[in-house]
């Protein structure tokens, strides 16, 4: 008999980790709203405790719906196992902390969100673990920063706000080769536009508040991998209380049937976005792997095709009075942190006038003239510096 067909992602968006109800054939997976689950006997309890027979037990440590949505998470990232947890970085924290349990020592990418900075400052040194920030770009600078203490390599596979892009191939073969892990969060791609594993990472991490969910309303976390290496991580979960919660793995269900149609437009319109904002007077510089001149254009295009999912960032030539402008002008993006609803979102950084857009699923023709509109609105205030071209 001919092995049973594998079906292509877009299938297994919709239908893995799922099926019709058992007892009552509800089509959809249900919300199963409760903390705690009904044994039958002591005799039951007992073969669950010596491993014979699983079951439910307690909410924080697992739940019917979450569980579709690990088992659907662990199908699309190609992994053995995968833990969902409240948010990304109840992921983050509880990955970090296990890669670094009792000591030891991580290289990570001097380009990452800030609360996991927070976390890498604060609560890892904590715990008398250390930490090497290196450019991910520079597989040098990554590979000397390695030393006999080294655990991990962890990175974004396209930072934030950054969008540095890690080569995971090559930091996959640099671990193997060290005898390192390599753990990458892959929130600003999906495993619809990346899959990490596929690629020599040991370990994918993504905050489904973003991408997997794509509302905007639900927060969520999840990590894939090795059963090995995944369990200690659920585990540490359970314990420090950062279960996802039912109603929420139900959104992310409904969300996620969606993915591979939303991360196609969600590229589509932030590429177009890139080249108006590239080719702008006002604009000096801007962060997207899918313009030539990015230096991690060739490793996108070989790691994602050269979809680069939704989120850029820019500097204005005005600097920060410019970028004031600019957000001030916009009349249909929102300005809100966050990224992969279907509403644009823009959020500047205050210090520096850095403004990352994380591009929706608007009309495109509309969201470009929501932007050609605000840097007609920098240029009238005649912020920007000339161009060497134009002197
Ligand atoms: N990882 C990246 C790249 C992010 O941008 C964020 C949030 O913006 C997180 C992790 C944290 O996820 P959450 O907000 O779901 O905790």
């Amino acid at each position: 008999m001919p092995p049973p067909r594998r079906y292509a992602f877009d299938t297994r968006v919709v239908h893995a980790g799922e099926a019709p109800d058992p007892s009552t054939g509800a089509h959809g997976v249900p919300i199963y709203q409760n903390a705690t689950f009904a044994f039958r006997s002591y005799d039951q309890v007992e073969a669950f405790e010596t491993g014979q027979v699983p079951h439910f037990v307690y909410g924080r440590y697992g739940n019917p719906t979450v569980r579709c949505f690990e088992l659907k998470m662990a199908d699309l990232d190609g992994a053995e196992a995968a833990a969902a947890g409240a948010n990304g970085m109840a992921i983050i924290g509880a990955t970090l902390l296990q890669l670094t349990a009792g000591g030891g020592h991580l290289v990570v990418s001097s380009d990452l969100y800030s609360v996991t900075n927070e976390v890498l400052a604060t609560d890892l040194p904590n715990q008398g673990a250390t930490v090497t920030h290196v450019d991910i770009t520079d597989l040098v600078a990554v590979e000397a920063a390695i030393g006999p203490e080294t655990r991990a390599i962890y990175t974004e596979t396209f930072s934030n706000p950054h969008l540095r892009v890690a080569d995971v191939d090559a930091l996959g073969d640099l671990a193997r080769r060290r005898g390192i892990l390599l753990a990458v969060d892959n929130t600003f791609l999906s495993p619809a536009l990346l899959r990490p594993l596929e690629h020599g990472a040991d370990l994918v991490l993504h905050s489904a508040t973003k991408y997997l969910s794509g509302t905007g309303q639900v927060l969520g976390g999840v990590v894939a991998g090795r059963r090995e290496l995944v369990s200690p991580i659920a585990r540490r979960l359970g314990r420090l209380g950062g279960a996802l919660s039912p109603f929420a793995a139900w959104l992310l269900l409904a969300g996620i049937k969606t993915l591979p149609l939303r991360m196609e437009r969600h590229s589509t319109s932030a590429a177009r976005l890139a080249v108006l904002l590239d080719t702008h007077s006002a604009v000096a510089t801007v962060n997207f792997p899918g313009l030539p001149d990015h230096t991690g254009f060739d490793a996108a295009r070989r790691l994602t095709g050269g979809r680069c999912g939704g989120v850029l960032s820019f500097l204005l030539r005005g600097g920060p009075a410019a970028a004031r402008a600019f957000v001030n002008g916009l009349r249909l993006c929102t300005v809100a942190v966050s990224l992969g609803e279907s509403s644009t979102l823009v959020w500047p950084s205050v210090g520096d006038g850095l403004i990352r857009l994380a591009v929706g699923l608007e009309d495109p023709d509309d969201l470009a003239d929501d932007v050609a509109a605000a840097l007609a609105r920098v240029e009238a205030l005649r912020l920007s510096v000339p161009r060497e071209t134009d002197l």
